[in-house]
């Protein structure tokens, strides 16, 4: 008779499940794990006598993932049999788990205030990774030789075994910390420890402190006591600001300016409680170990005055800032904030290491009730194994597809060393040049749809789809080939007063009036450039201070009522017409429309249009099929209008891999 425990796993990689078999293994606990694509499965013999107490403390050493989900245990007769996902050895950028976190705070230890702390199963280590395969001779690492006690928990401590990056305070990285006159070197324990604590408290009373950290230099502050000057940012705000009617939190002076565009560091429970408008997958998401970046409502004055009314918020992801959140703490804080930038960021006060690193891109999550899918960005998502019988590389956005000994591995380009390939897939806009007589161009939104469809095992059937990333693309595949559909009306952002007078009568009455009433944003509007997308240019028409798709989301998140505005969408043939679309925008603009509104209408108005456009296509070729990709699905209002117009096809979308373009490079293998 067998005890077995299943818990849901909603993805391929293998952290959680060899966490368990290693913490088996020091407990001597005869267990049989096993993954599949969507769960974990544990099988005990049911009289075990350690039973009991190795499931309590099993919940103290997992740690909490975006992937776990309800776990449910039965008693069966036989073994249940299934197959298990193929192994892997791929480097991990995670946050520290619950035992690694618990020797970085505990002073008795090696590695108490130890950054780098880390096991075969969390922490830093793809950061360090400078080819495959996987082992310390090709990380940045090679050249620090473990010492006594670490070679001897490498044989001995199960969570260790073999641990390629293995290191302590006495034989790991040193770190240290420079002011305008003072370097500081941090050599054990005391010196590590105060290094935090005065970065900690420099931050509390105004100071700003630039870290290198697994995931590249930040500069972090505290958002109240910024006297010093923030970050040049490469956008500005224009003077038309002052034409507009904007909410008082959103009147903005320099240094709040650039706040609203940092990325919101919350230390403690307390702070996501007291600040943050939150449900509880979404605070569990920011808690988890893969620690994503998340937008979020904000709450409290404080907050809202500082970030408008919504913010991309953090919960400390690397050794380097969870000590500094330590420090924070005690020095009184619930909340810091932090900018990404590089080595030479002015600062107050710099703390730094040698040893190189390469960071990865941060990854963003959207959740709405029980969905939840990667946004964009490269961590916690790559590097990725992924199934392909074809002798093809493939290359997007600084990520490749390459076998490596066998199996082919989804990471960073400079990773991989050449090797032989029968044919290669470039993207179409990647200034990237093989030199391969077999380079194939593609296109984004195909390879967007493949990487769906194959994630759903849906390649070779008939499919519609919809790409929705900046751009509007209405897709067919007809088993082979991914056709566009319905393209969008080509936009071109340059001459747009002349194009938009044109569109229909009376349309230049409203050119003369908007000049009128908005003088700035006209002249803005007159002088653009023909490379804009269309969320960027109805960012400015609208005065927003983050002049893009994501200035508009926030935006719209903070319209609470229901029932939006019809904005034109569409012209003759079905097609998307963005000069339609702007027109709409300034006309309900000139009739004292509040933003919010007109944000969270915009994104309903899409739903709409794509809800009326997908039946039809579905019944034209005769499939049920639908797939969404692109990352302007990643929007409340979009995605909750979505579903309830094309819910009852239940539209498929990535599960392991970003909807935004980090995806295509998978998608690719399947052109
Ligand atoms: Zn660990
Ligand atoms: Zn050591």
């Amino acid at each position: 008779m067998y005890f077995i425990f299943e818990i849901a796993f909603d993805s391929n990689k293998q952290y959680i499940a060899e966490l368990i078999r290693a913490y088996a293994t020091q407990k001597e606990m005869k267990v049989e794990v096993l993954q599949t694509t969507n769960k974990i499965i544990l099988t005990f013999n049911k009289d075990d006598e350690q039973l009991e107490s190795f499931l309590l403390s099993l919940d103290e050493i997992l740690p909490a993932s975006l992937f776990l989900g309800k776990g449910k245990h039965f008693f069966s007769d036989e073994n249940p049999s299934v197959e298990s996902i193929e192994k892997t050895n791929l480097p991990l950028n995670i946050a520290p788990c619950p035992t690694c976190q618990k020797e970085m705070f505990d002073v008795s230890s090696r590695r108490y205030y130890y950054p780098f702390t880390s096991c075969n199963h969390c922490g830093t280590q793809h950061p360090f990774l400078t080819k495959y395969p996987y082992k310390r001779a090709n990380t940045t690492m090679k050249f620090l030789v473990p010492c006594t006690d670490c070679e001897d928990e490498a044989k001995n401590n199960s969570l260790r075994k073999d641990y390629p990056l293995i290191s302590c305070i006495e034989c790991g990285i040193a770190i240290r910390m420079l002011d305008k006159e003072n370097e500081h070197l941090a050599l054990n324990k005391g010196d590590f420890r105060k290094l935090f604590e005065v970065s900690g408290r420099a931050i509390a009373s105004g100071k700003t402190v630039l870290m290198k950290t697994a995931h590249g230099y930040r500069k972090f502050f505290n958002p109240n006591r910024n006297s010093v000057s923030m970050r040049t940012l490469s956008f500005s705000l224009t003077p038309s600001e002052k034409n507009l009617n904007i909410k008082p939190s959103r009147k903005i002076n320099t240094t709040v300016e650039s706040t609203a565009l940092s990325t919101l560091l919350v230390v403690s429970a307390a702070g996501f409680n007291e600040h943050l408008m939150m449900v509880e997958q979404e605070f569990n998401a920011l808690l988890s170990i893969e620690r994503p970046l998340l937008r979020v409502a904000t709450k409290s004055d404080e907050i809202q005055r500082l970030y408008g009314s919504s913010a991309l918020v953090k919960y400390p992801d690397d050794g380097m800032t969870m000590l500094l959140a330590r420090e924070v703490i005690s020095a009184g804080l619930s909340y810091i904030a932090y900018f990404e930038c590089d080595a030479n960021e002015e600062a107050d006060f710099l703390v730094d290491f040698d040893m190189p690193i390469n960071p990865q891109k941060d990854t963003k999550l959207f959740i709405n009730q029980d969905t939840k899918f990667f946004v964009s960005g490269e961590r916690i998502v790559y590097p990725a194994q992924v199934q392909s019988n074809k002798n093809r590389v493939s290359v997007a956005h600084d990520l490749a597809c390459v076998k490596v000994d066998d199996k082919s591995i989804i990471d960073s380009l400079e990773i991989f060393d050449s090797v032989d390939t029968q044919e290669i897939y470039v993207l179409e806009s990647d200034d990237f040049e093989s030199g391969h007589s077999k380079e194939y161009r593609f296109e984004s939104y195909k390879a967007s749809m493949m990487s769906v469809l194959s994630e759903h095992y849906k390649v070779g059937q008939k499919a519609v789809g919809v790409h929705f990333d900046g751009t509007l693309n209405f897709l067919y595949y007809n088993g082979k080939a991914v056709i566009n559909a319905i393209p969008p009306i080509p936009f071109e952002s340059d001459n747009l007063w002349e194009k938009i007078s044109t569109l229909r009568d009376g349309s230049d009455r409203l050119v003369g009036n908007y000049k009128k009433k908005y003088p700035l944003i006209w002249e803005r509007l007159d002088n653009l450039g023909g490379d804009m997308d269309i969320f960027e240019v109805t960012a400015i028409t609208l005065g927003l201070e983050d002049e893009s798709f994501e200035g508009i989301s926030a935006e719209a998140l903070s319209f609470l009522g229901k029932g939006g505005l019809q904005i034109d969408t569409k012209v003759k043939d079905n097609r998307f017409d963005n000069y339609a679309f702007l027109t709409s925008i300034m006309s309900y603009q000139l009739g004292d429309v509040e933003n919010n509104f007109m944000c969270y209408s915009i994104y309903e108005s899409f739903g709409d249009y794509i809800g009326e456009i997908i039946p039809q296509l579905l019944e034209k070729v005769d499939t049920k099929v639908v797939v969404l990709s692109g990352a302007t699905f990643a929007n409340q209002s979009l995605y909750g209008r979505i579903q309830r117009t094309l819910g009852q096809f239940s539209p498929l979308m990535n599960k392991n891999f970003p909807i935004g373009k980090e995806n295509v490079v998978h998608g690719a293998l399947y052109l």
